[in-house]
């Protein structure tokens, strides 16, 4: 890429939470190989980031590469509606038969985001379709569940951006954000809240929506099992739907298949995305109980009333069969588990560091947490010199590298978070 390349970027191109007329420097990137990115100037970069928790297994598998090139040469899309193809069929059945038995009906659409609007539309439709009048959605702070506006509205509303679209987005209720941590004993008090909200809204609440165990943009956050069950049960007890979003969570991430299995729950609704590709393009998929699906169909539309254009693109399914086909070879148990006691062993002393208020690691995730926020661009600018690729955002630097990391890169990576937080100008004075 030419300067005048990188010009018309900055001055021509949104980058995500970017501004246009202040943009943060960006790095071009032009291959990615194994758990390697390369930059134009040929420096090769360790990925600690998984492309924000979707390329599990590495970049240009070679795997997933030949059933994306063989699924070309068949087609690249064809319209869902009134056609199915196989590569729909065989990533549907195999999500089918990977989750908890009772979800059985699939929904295929293009991004996490997306796949949270479906979610939320499938719980207001089944209450419609049940003649009760349940529209309000229960979520927790520090949640995250995406940048459209459904699913915005039930992000946490104080860091996440409630303010700016206030009158515009649905309104929905908060509960505090579990407290109890995941490797801590459980406090039976911390599901108080929780218990007095859906005893409140037992009649007019359609569903919970949650992170299951790990709040991931919303502050990289691990909470105790114990927590998800109570959810359940409350759920049970008032009939109210809930929907897990594992768009994050999903696949491995967390050290088992689905975070919901830290608990030994089943949600009503599942949200899927990110690394279901393995991180190769965008896809999701909302899955739901027979009995979720069938009342929907009965109700006044007769029909789930979504169907994007791009439903089940035969790519993106071929990718994701690919995919899975790895996870369900087994070995990603192995490597997480690998990862999780190389990050246990590197991450969780820095606690003893003045700058560091907490630190954190649960599976392929490391998280360290600091007293200031970062100086995204020139801590940024020092990991880039350093040969990684780690993008800390707020007061949270963290890890969560593809599984097939070998434990010196991962190395790398460590070390050069631990010394980053030597230098003063890393951090916000
Ligand atoms: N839900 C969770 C838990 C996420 O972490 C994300 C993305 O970070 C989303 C939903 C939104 O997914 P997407 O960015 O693919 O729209």
């Amino acid at each position: 890429m030419t300067p005048a390349d990188l010009a018309f970027d900055q001055r021509h191109i949104w980058h995500p939470y970017t501004s246009m007329t202040r943009p943060l420097p960006c790095y071009p990137v032009t291959d990615a190989v194994g758990c390697e990115l390369q930059l134009a100037d040929g420096r090769r970069l360790v990925d600690g980031m998984s492309s924000w928790w979707a390329a599990i297994h590495g970049y240009n598998h070679p795997a997933i590469n030949r059933a994306v090139t063989d699924q070309l040469q068949h087609m690249s899309h064809v319209m869902f509606g009134g056609i199915t193809h196989p590569q729909a069929v065989e990533l549907c059945r195999r999500l089918v038969g990977m989750t908890p038995p009772s979800l059985e009906c699939v929904f295929l659409a293009d991004s996490g985001s997306v796949a949270v609007e479906v979610a939320i539309k499938m719980a207001m439709q089944y209450w419609q379709a049940r003649g009760k009048s349940r529209k309000r959605l229960l979520a927790l702070r520090h949640g995250y569940h995406g940048d459209t506006l459904g699913a915005m509205s039930v992000c946490d509303p104080q860091n996440s951006m409630h303010g700016l679209y206030r009158g515009y987005l649905p309104e929905h209720d908060f509960i505090s954000a579990p407290a109890c941590r995941f490797d801590e004993p459980w406090r039976e008090s911390d599901a108080d809240e929780l218990a007095a909200a859906l005893a409140a809204g037992s009649h007019t609440l359609a569903a919970v929506i949650l992170e299951p165990i790990v709040q991931g943009a919303g502050g990289m956050r691990f909470y105790h099992p114990a927590y998800l069950r109570r959810v359940r049960e409350l759920c049970d007890r008032y009939g109210i739907l809930l929907i897990a979003d594992e768009i994050a969570t999903g696949f491995g991430r967390t050290g088992k298949l689905f975070a919901c299995q830290h608990a030994d729950i089943a949600p009503d609704i599942l949200c899927l995305g990110k690394a279901l590709t393995g991180g190769y393009m965008t896809l999701s998929a909302t899955l739901t109980s027979r009995v979720v699906a069938d009342t929907i169909s009965n109700g006044e539309a007769g029909c789930f009333m979504h169907g994007p254009t791009f439903m089940a693109n035969p790519l993106a399914c071929a990718a994701a069969n690919a995919s899975l086909a790895l996870l369900e070879q087994g070995q990603w148990q192995g490597k997480v588990t690998a990862i999780e006691a190389q990050l246990r062993t590197a991450l969780l002393p820095l606690r003893a560091h003045a700058r560091v208020a907490d630190t954190r690691v649960l599976g392929a995730i490391g998280v360290v947490e600091t007293h200031t926020p970062v100086n995204m661009p020139a801590l940024q600018r020092y990991f880039v010199n350093e040969g990684v690729w780690i993008r800390p955002f707020g007061r949270l630097i963290y890890l969560m590298p593809p599984y097939i990391i070998s434990s010196s890169q991962l190395a790398l990576l460590t070390g050069a978070l631990a010394a980053s937080l030597d230098e003063p100008a890393h951090f916000a004075p």
